[in-house]
């Protein structure tokens, strides 16, 4: 076993024993790792009562290199998820968070920009107006991350670019667009209007700040989570649990 250090996002902590815990942390520089905290019930101990549902922490685990979990020897508090006070629209967008990751990431699998995206997401969360947002925008980057982002520019079956005036319908088994001439009767789907794609592609872009500048209209943005939910949905097998305590 070797000693390594990582800063990591609390996704799940499970009680293991009267005084150990499990903890699942997405990290920064490992991706996803599940580990046991010995001690992690006391509240006086190595942990320091940091082993909190969404809090990130600085840590130093021993990494078993056969199957198994790490051990987890320290874990410092950096930051709590600090969504604003009684708004559980912002609490439940935090846990949403949590499970995406810990469904749509295996694990040591690092992704910089994910994690990146996850710290983004959870300050945004701080008030209801960033909140929506906030949201978007983190589905989109975890869509992009894991290679299965939509293409927002033309139809998936033809090539037919979705101009200003058109609608096309979302094809999730292909995860595209698709256009009125390739669409079959069984697909009854919503119409994604060609001003929805160009939102979807800023908001899923590289650009870190200009989706914040986006004031959508309330069609878009039932357009773009539409799109967002239904792959997303599509890529776990199921609907996230989240999601209805957040519409
Ligand atoms: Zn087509």
């Amino acid at each position: 076993m070797s000693a390594e250090k990582a800063e990591g996002l609390i996704l799940r902590v499970t009680d293991f024993s009267e005084t150990s815990r499990i903890v699942v942390l997405f990290t920064r520089e490992f991706g996803k790792i599940s580990a046991l905290a010995k001690g992690g019930r006391r509240l006086k101990g190595p942990f320091e009562s940091a082993l909190d549902l969404l809090a990130t922490c600085q840590i130093v685990f021993l990494r078993k290199h056969t199957s198994g979990l790490d051990l987890l020897t320290e874990s410092k508090l950096v930051t709590r998820f600090h969504p604003q006070e009684r708004d559980l629209v912002c609490l439940y967008a935090g846990y949403y968070v949590a499970e995406l990751l810990l469904g749509l990431t295996e694990d040591y699998d690092p992704h910089l920009e994910l994690y990146a995206a996850a710290q983004e997401a959870l300050a945004s969360f701080a008030t209801t107006e960033t909140t929506r947002l906030g949201i978007l925008r983190f589905e989109l980057v975890v869509l992009r991350e894991i290679g299965q982002l939509p293409d927002f520019e033309s139809c998936v079956a033809c090539g037919t670019r979705l101009t200003e005036g058109r609608t096309f319908g979302f094809w999730v088994s292909q995860g595209g667009l698709i256009c009125p001439d390739c669409q079959k009767e069984e697909y009854t789907q919503l119409s994604i209007h060609a001003g929805t794609a160009a939102v979807l592609r800023v908001i899923s872009g590289e650009d870190d700040d200009e989706w914040r500048q986006l004031n959508l209209t309330p069609q878009q943005y039932k357009e773009a989570k539409h799109v967002t939910t239904t792959a997303l949905s599509h890529i776990l097998g199921k609907r996230p649990k989240m999601l209805k305590y957040l519409s």
